[in-house]
């Protein structure tokens, strides 16, 4: 198992997949690298599972959840507590190979596992969680109640650029409520999702409770497509989550779909100004711009425009390395594919004549010239009707564009297709309040950059940027893995209760 994966290895393994409880090589004639992006270095080789291999991961989730579905809740938690203790426990090895096949850096592969961690600790309180309702005499004698129960095997596929935290925002919810789960992870990341999935195992998860399959489209649809599958978990672009959503909801299954984003930050002239602009520069640039919750959009409002030149600097002051050196702040992006459409977007950008005020293009990294790299980038003069405002970039580079007042960024804002999230930075409560009312995001930081809910609450993105009702974690989670249903009952004392026959639908 490539769980023991360390930089500098030279052996390229075979990620396998988890089905029913064994680690399986898969019998496919398609495997992709995993590549390190900063080095190019073949960590390891993917296999895009056959269609009966998909269909034997569904069939064990199936099997398994005969005996699951009704498996102590409180053995259910335990497992959970026993797993929150292991990734503690693994987090900084896990880290390494987190950093060595996504590019970001320690500090921030570490953090990417926490944020995860916290919905497996938030999974302990299923027993509080999953509790239905009670009342008493809704009619004489009779009681109504209702229980949370779990729907089957449901599947999750995750996007590459948090490798922990969103497998961990699905599984660990999704066995917690009693259900099983066929994990598809990115392809291009596999590695630390693997390490992940066998702390889970370790942790006590059953055969078949948990399964693994890896693939591309043709595995997603096959999950999509299912008969046996009840429920469907997709984070990543808004193309594939508008794909999934509306092939697996055609397929009868539930479906949350969390997806691309353009997420704003409004600056008004009376904010904290050194807070703002490092909050700016480490939202917008961190992780080498590649969060779905990065600020991509900076709102200048009033004599905030002011403080262009001392973004830039800031900006420009960022190292850009390998995530696995100390000191860095910008690592690679995923994939040379990615750089390509980064730096085409940057060219777009020039071309439709916006004032490019820090040029990431020709970074060059000593010791990592094959790199995936591209350096902190800044445009001003940005308006909405340029590629660069209008598509998710998904890399570093931050566009800013110039308003004068706050009603005016709020309808801005507002116009924009995307709802993931947004930020105000201002010092007035009264403005914050009205930005916070009038703002139709889904997420919303009061002098916060990156405002992604901790797991007792839930991801509520919304508009263009999601699709299905419920978000991952939180209470809407669990509404999203259970079924409810509501019995209504009445029982008699004796056998001489005779309330005569009742044609009408009153409960009496
Ligand atoms: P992606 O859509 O390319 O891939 C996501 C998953 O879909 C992967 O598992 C991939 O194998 C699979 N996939 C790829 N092409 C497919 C196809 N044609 N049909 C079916 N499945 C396919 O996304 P990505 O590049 O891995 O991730 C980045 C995107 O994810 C960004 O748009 C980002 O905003 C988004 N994202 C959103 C959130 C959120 O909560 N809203 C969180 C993280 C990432």
């Amino acid at each position: 198992m490539n769980a023991s994966l360390t930089p500098g290895q030279t052996k390229v393994e075979q990620v396998k997949l988890l089905i029913d409880g064994q680690w399986v090589e898969s019998k496919t004639t398609e495997w992709r690298d995993v590549v390190n992006p900063a080095t190019q270095q073949v960590l390891a080789r993917v296999p895009f599972a056959t269609s009966e291999e998909v269909d034997a991961a569904i069939a064990a989730g199936q099997r398994a959840f005969k005996t699951w579905r009704d498996t102590p809740i409180g053995a259910r938690m335990r497992i959970m507590l026993k797993l929150q203790a292991l990734i503690r426990e693994h987090s900084k090895r896990i880290a390494v190979v987190l950093s060595a096949e996504q590019g970001k850096t320690i500090a921030d592969a570490e953090g990417d596992i926490f944020r995860g961690l916290e919905v497996v600790e938030h999974a302990c309180s299923i027993g509080s969680l999953q509790m239905g309702e009670f009342a008493e005499n809704v009619a004489g004698g009779v009681d109504t109640y209702t229980l949370r129960q779990p729907i089957g095997v449901c599947a999750g596929i995750t996007p590459f650029n948090f490798p922990a935290m969103i497998p961990l925002w699905m599984f660990p919810m999704a066995i917690v409520c009693g259900n099983t789960f066929v994990l598809k992870p990115s392809e291009q990341d596999p590695l630390s999702t693997m390490m992940l999935v066998e702390l889970a195992l370790e942790a006590g998860v059953p055969a078949g409770v948990l399964n693994v399959v890896h693939g591309g489209k043709q595995v997603v649809d096959a999950l999509c497509t299912h008969t046996d599958i009840k429920a469907i978990s997709f984070v990543g672009s808004t193309e594939v989550g508008t794909h999934v959503y509306n092939l697996a909801g055609q397929h009868g299954k539930r479906v949350q779909s969390m997806m691309g984003a353009k997420n704003h930050a409004v600056v008004l002239p009376d904010a904290n100004r050194t807070q703002t602009l490092n909050a700016l520069v480490g939202a917008g640039f961190g992780a080498a711009g590649q969060r779905c919750m990065a600020t991509s959009v900076a709102v200048l409002v009033g004599k905030a425009r002011e403080w262009l030149p001392e973004l830039k600097a800031l900006a420009a002051n960022l190292k850009v390395n390998a995530g696995s050196e100390p000191g860095t702040d910008v690592g690679p992006l995923i994939s040379k594919r990615a750089k390509e459409r980064v730096l085409g977007l940057i060219e777009s950008g020039i071309k439709e004549g916006a004032t490019l005020e820090l040029d990431g293009r020709d970074v060059s990294v000593p010791g990592y010239e094959q790199g995936n790299f591209v350096g902190p980038t800044l445009f001003s003069g940005v308006t909405t009707d340029m590629q660069i405002y209008t598509q998710e970039i998904f890399g570093p580079v931050l566009v800013v564009l110039e308003v004068d007042t706050l009603d005016e960024a709020i309808a801005l804002v507002n116009r924009n297709p995307f709802g993931n999230g947004t930020g105000l930075f201002t010092q007035s409560g009264a403005a914050a309040r009205k930005f916070q009312n009038e703002i139709d995001v889904g997420q919303v930081g009061i002098n916060i950059p990156i405002p992604v809910p901790v797991p007792f609450f839930s991801f509520t993105g919304s508009r263009g940027s999601k699709l299905g009702d419920l978000g991952p974690y939180g209470k809407q989670v669990v509404q999203f893995y259970t079924q409810t249903k509501t019995v209504t009952s009445r029982w008699f004392d004796d056998d001489s209760v005779n309330d005569g026959v009742n044609t009408t639908i009153s409960l009496r």
